[in-house]
C-alpha cells in the first residue's frame, strides 16, 4: 500500500533529477521541486488538503500546487513524461559523470539505447559510445575510471549519505518529537553507504512507523521489522529507520551502528536495555569503542587516538583563499571554541589554477595575524600555507618568502594523470623542502568522482618518516585522504599523521572529526598523530628542532 502522497513524491523528485540533467542552469528549480517533496509529509497522505493549507507550507508554492492537482487528477505529470522519454532511465547517476552534457545524455538514449550505469559500461567496453558526438577516448576512459570508484550499484559515497543521513535527522525530530542519531556506516564514516541507519527515540512506536511507512521521500521496502522500518527513497539510497524507546536507547544505537561482530563481542549472548551506549559497554566492563573503531578486535579498538585527543588543526583555509568563506578573526575564534591550542593558517598560494596568495601577500598576512595574537592571546597562530606542488615538485613560493613561514602545507592539485614513477618523484622533491612539514591530501583522490593518483605508497611513508614530515589525513568526507588501509602502513612504518579538516568555512572545521574516524578505522593510536602533541612538542617538530615562537 502506497499513498498518494509518496507516488507524487517519487515524481517530483525524478522531475527534479530530469530538470537538473536537461538544463544545468534550473538547478534552483531541481532544487525546489525537491525541498517540496521534504514538506509533502506536512500534508494529508491523498493529498487531499486545501489549496490555502498547502500554501502555506514552506516549500510549497504555486507550481508545485498545479503539479499536485493534475497528479490527483491524471495520476500523472505530462512534464516528466515529456522530459522521461528523452532522457536515460538512470539519469540523476549519469549526469554527475565528467564532462557530460543534457545533449551526450539524450544522444545516449536515442542513439545507443542506453538505460543505466550498466549499459553505459557495456558501451564503453564496446567502443559504440566513441560514436556519439562530444564524446572522445578520453572522455570514456574518464567515465570508466569514475564508474569502476563504485563498489555496488546500490552504495552511495558517504559524503552524499551524510547529506541525507543529517537531512532525515532533523525532518524526522521535527515530526516524531523525539531525537534522532546517526547510526550504522554513516556513524563509523565509511567511504561507502548502502544503508543509512538512524535510531528515533519515540514514545508511541506505532504511530512512529506509520509516519515513516508513509513519507512522501521513499517508498518501505519488504524487509521492516515490528522496531525498524526500512525505506527506498526516491534519491536512490536505502534508510532504515530504527524506532526505540528511552529505556533502550542504548542498546538499539549499538546494534544499529554494527558491524555485527562487533555488536556480538559486546553482547556476549546476552542483552539487557541500557539507555545510553557507554551503559551497554559498562554493564560489561568494558570501555566505550568509538564507532569506527567497531570493525577491528576490541583490544585495538580502544587503544586508537580519541577526537578529545586532538589540540590544534594544520589546514585551515580564511577569506585569503579564493575559496575560503571565513575571516582570519572567525577561524581563531572557532579554534577557540573547540579548545584548541594551536592553529596553522593555511591559505592558497599563486601556483593554484584559481590562484592565491604570492609571496606579497603572504607578507601582508603575516602582519594581520600579528595584529589578531593580541586578540586571541592564549591561541598559538602559525602562520603557514597551503603550497602547490608543481609538475615537477617544485613549489610555487620562493625561498625568502617560505623562510618567514612558521611551517607549510604542500598538495597536489593538477597533473593528476602522471605515471607512478613521476608522481612519486615530484612528491619526494616536495617532501624534501624543511618548510614542508605535512603532505596535504597526499593521493588527490575524491570518493566516487576522482581516482587516487598512482604514487608509491611505501616511498612515500618512507620520505616522509626519514624527513619528519607528517601525512595528512583529510577530512572532507569525500577525501578521507590518507584512506584508512594506508593510514595503517603509515602508522605501521612510523611515519606521522596529521588530523586536519581542511575547513573553507566554519561549519567544516569540524571535518576533523571525519579524519579522526579515518585514523581510529586504521587502528592507530594518538603517539602517531603530530596535533595530539603539546605545544611545546608540537613546536619543536613544527621548527624541525628549533622552537618556532612567537
Ligand atoms: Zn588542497
Ligand atoms: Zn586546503
Amino acid at each position: 500500500m502506497t499513498t498518494l502522497r509518496q507516488r507524487f513524491g517519487q515524481g517530483l523528485w525524478r522531475l527534479a533529477d530530469l530538470v537538473q540533467a536537461d538544463d544545468r542552469s534550473r538547478s534552483f528549480r531541481a532544487k525546489a521541486y525537491r525541498g517540496a517533496v521534504w514538506s509533502l509529509d506536512e500534508l494529508s497522505p491523498e493529498l487531499e488538503d486545501p489549496v490555502e493549507h498547502m500554501l502555506s507550507i514552506p516549500g510549497i508554492g504555486s507550481g508545485v500546487v498545479r503539479l499536485i492537482d493534475e497528479f490527483r487528477a491524471t495520476g500523472r505529470i505530462a512534464q516528466l513524461d515529456q522530459l522521461a522519454d528523452r532522457y536515460p532511465a538512470e539519469v540523476a547517476d549519469l549526469r554527475r559523470l565528467p564532462r557530460m552534457t543534457p545533449a551526450i545524455l539524450r544522444s545516449m538514449k536515442a542513439e545507443l539505447g542506453i538505460e543505466t550505469e550498466g549499459d553505459l559500461i557495456a558501451a564503453i567496453e564496446s567502443g559504440a559510445v566513441e560514436t556519439l558526438r562530444g564524446v572522445g577516448l578520453v572522455t570514456a576512459e574518464k567515465w570508466a575510471q569514475v564508474l569502476d570508484l563504485r563498489p555496488a550499484q546500490s552504495a552511495i559515497p558517504s559524503f552524499r549519505a551524510a547529506v541525507y543521513a543529517e537531512g532525515l535527522s532533523r525532518h524526522l525530530e521535527r515530526h516524531l518529537g523525539g531525537r534522532v542519531w546517526v547510526a550504522g556506516a554513516v556513524r563509523r564514516v565509511e567511504e561507502w553507504v548502502a544503508t543509512i541507519d538512524l535510531v528515533a527515540e519515540v514514545g508511541d512506536v506505532a504511530a512512529a512507523r506509520t509516519f515513516v511507512e508513509e513519507s512522501a521521500l521513499g517508498f518501505p521496502t519488504g524487509s521492516s521489522q515490528p522496531d525498524r522500518v526500512q525505506l527506498m527513497l526516491h534519491a536512490g539510497v536505502t534508510v532504515g529507520v530504527h524506532l526505540a524507546t528511552a529505556a533502550d536507547l542504548g542498546l538499539r544505537l549499538l546494534v544499529a551502528t554494527g558491524p555485527p561482530e562487533h555488536v556480538d563481542a559486546v553482547m556476549g549472548g546476552t542483552s539487557g536495555p541500557q539507555a545510553t551506549e557507554e551503559a551497554v559497554y559498562a554493564a560489561r566492563d568494558m570501555v566505550w569503542v568509538p564507532p569506527p573503531a567497531r570493525g577491528l578486535p576490541v583490544e585495538e579498538a580502544i587503544a586508537v587516538v580519541r577526537a578529545s585527543e586532538i589540540r590544534g588543526d594544520l589546514h585551515l583555509h580564511s577569506d585569503w583563499s579564493p575559496d575560503g568563506r571565513m575571516s582570519l578573526a572567525q577561524v581563531l575564534e572557532e579554534a577557540v571554541t573547540r579548545g584548541y591550542e594551536y592553529v596553522l593558517i593555511t591559505d592558497h598560494t599563486s601556483g593554484l589554477r584559481f590562484g592565491g596568495l604570492d609571496e606579497e601577500a603572504l607578507a601582508r598576512q603575516r602582519e594581520s595575524l600579528h595584529e589578531l595574537r593580541r586578540v586571541f592571546p592564549d591561541l598559538i597562530v602559525l602562520h603557514g600555507a597551503e603550497l602547490n606542488i608543481g609538475r615537477d615538485g617544485e613549489l610555487d613560493i620562493d625561498d625568502e618568502a617560505l623562510a618567514v613561514l612558521d611551517l607549510a602545507v604542500a598538495g597536489l592539485h593538477s597533473y593528476f594523470d602522471l605515471g607512478r614513477e613521476d608522481q612519486t618523484r615530484r612528491v619526494l622533491r616536495a617532501l624534501e623542502h624543511p618548510k614542508v612539514k605535512v603532505l596535504a591530501h597526499p593521493t588527490g583522490r575524491r570518493i566516487g568522482t576522482r581516482p587516487a593518483i598512482e604514487l608509491d605508497m611505501r616511498a612515500v611513508i618512507e620520505s616522509a618518516a626519514a624527513h619528519g614530515v607528517a601525512l595528512e589525513v583529510n577530512g572532507h568526507r569525500d577525501r578521507l585522504d590518507l584512506s584508512a588501509g594506508d593510514v595503517a602502513l603509515a602508522g605501521s612504518a612510523g611515519a606521522l599523521l596529521a588530523a586536519n579538516s581542511d575547513g573553507h568555512r566554519v561549519g567544516e572545521m569540524g571535518n576533523i572529526a571525519n579524519s579522526v574516524a579515518t585514523i581510529q578505522k586504521a587502528g592507530v593510536g594518538p603517539g602517531s598523530v603530530v596535533n595530539t602533541r603539546p605545544a611545546s612538542e608540537f613546536l619543536e617538530w613544527a621548527g624541525n628542532g628549533r622552537r618556532v615562537t612567537h
